[in-house]
């Protein structure tokens, strides 16, 4: 087994503390990764506070993970020792099923074992994420870094890049489409900086007056502050499509108005609870769409690390160390991050 140190939390809303652990030994398509820096994502904070039920314990969170191969199995034909690489949501998936044959892993119909918070196989042992030291992988589930996107930054693109990616394209949004981008987190940063280099038009909306210039230079067209009746309504029947990346319940039916007449609104926020009031009317007249969206397969998910790669695409990061994760997940959540807070696992060492 391999020794391993991370953070975990120990049981619903806890805090994170080091915690100490093992990894399996390498299988032979196994990849031993060295991990260099972890991104926070929203999820990890849902998950360690149980916001979905089925949360499990000890966790160690973390599924936007670069870093450098240590070591491969004897039947690793990808990736060899020093390689730079990263580790998305997903671990593991059936292989066999009608959605990972065609590339869509994370639909799996066996269920996808995500990076933590599941159960392995084998049914027992729980996975373990990306605030540790290493990580042991299949290497049909570790992912190419290109060599000219900084490490640190291109942290956030294994969950935060791909979650976005994945709707534009299988949406098939298009240059000169008008997609609207709801609440500049992580993912909403994320979805500004790709469709704006596939030179889609993007209105932001936000609920944070302070962002709005910050928006602009990220690459959104126009801001509309969503609490803001009038901004709102001079946007009603302008969008082709809507990517809703906000973390908590909020008023979805004035967004589905800004939609033309077959207008797609895209979820891949996931609050907490189920929203109260949809107003079905708004989706019927107009013809309009409502419609999910998770993460995005392997294969699309090295697509889009190369499209970054070739467009010189990372996220704006605010890196910490390791001894600072529950202050970074209260201000997560207080909006106050600008715009992904990425773990520097030197600190591990150190600590
Ligand atoms: P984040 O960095 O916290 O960003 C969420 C943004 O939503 C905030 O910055 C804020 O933007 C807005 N917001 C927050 N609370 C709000 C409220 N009460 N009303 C209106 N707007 C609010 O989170 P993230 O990491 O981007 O993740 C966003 C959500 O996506 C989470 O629920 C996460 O679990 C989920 N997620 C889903 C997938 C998937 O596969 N579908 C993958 C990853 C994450 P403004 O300040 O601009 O309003
Ligand atoms: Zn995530």
């Amino acid at each position: 087994m391999i020794e391993t140190i991370g953070y975990a939390a120990k049981a619903e809303k806890d805090k994170l503390k080091s915690f100490a652990f093992q990894r399996r030994e390498l299988n032979d398509n196994d990849v031993l990764i060295e991990i260099k820096y972890c991104g926070v994502c929203h999820s990890d904070i849902h998950q360690v506070n149980n916001d979905w039920g089925g949360s499990l314990y000890p966790m160690v969170p973390g599924h936007e993970i670069v870093g450098i191969v240590k070591k491969v199995g004897s039947n690793v034909n990808l990736y060899k020792e020093g390689d730079t690489v990263g580790v998305g949501c997903l671990v593991d998936s059936c292989q066999e099923c009608d959605s990972c044959k065609e590339d869509l892993e994370q639909y799996c119909e066996k269920g996808g074992i995500g990076t933590y918070n599941s159960k392995e196989y084998d049914g027992k042992t729980l996975t373990q994420g990306g605030y540790s030291s290493c990580i042991v992988v299949r290497e049909e589930f570790v992912l190419r870094i290109p060599e000219n996107l900084d490490l640190m930054a291109a942290a956030p693109l294994l969950c935060a890049g791909v979650t976005t990616y994945s709707p534009i394209k299988h949406w098939k949004m298009k240059a000169g489409d008008r997609l609207g981008v709801v609440g500049l987190g992580g993912l909403g940063h994320m979805a500004i900086k790709l469709a704006k280099a596939m030179s889609i038009h993007i209105t932001l909306f936000t609920t944070s007056p302070e962002k709005v210039e910050d928006a602009k230079k990220l690459g959104a067209d126009e801001v509309v502050l969503s609490k803001n009746k009038d901004e709102m309504e001079k946007m009603a029947n302008k969008l082709d499509f809507i990517i809703d990346t906000v973390a908590a319940i909020h008023d979805i039916n004035s967004l589905q108005l800004c939609l033309k007449r077959d207008g797609k609104m895209i979820m891949v926020g996931l609050p907490d609870k189920p929203y109260p009031d949809v107003m079905i009317s708004n989706i019927i007249f107009k013809r309009k769409t409502l419609a999910g969206s998770l993460i995005g397969g392997i294969k699309e998910t090295q697509e889009m690390l190369d499209f970054c790669g070739e467009h010189d695409i990372v996220c704006e990061i605010e890196k910490i160390n390791i001894e600072d994760i529950n202050q970074a997940y209260e201000r997560t959540i207080k909006g106050d991050v600008k715009y992904r807070f990425v773990i520097d696992m030197a600190s591990l060492k150190k600590g």
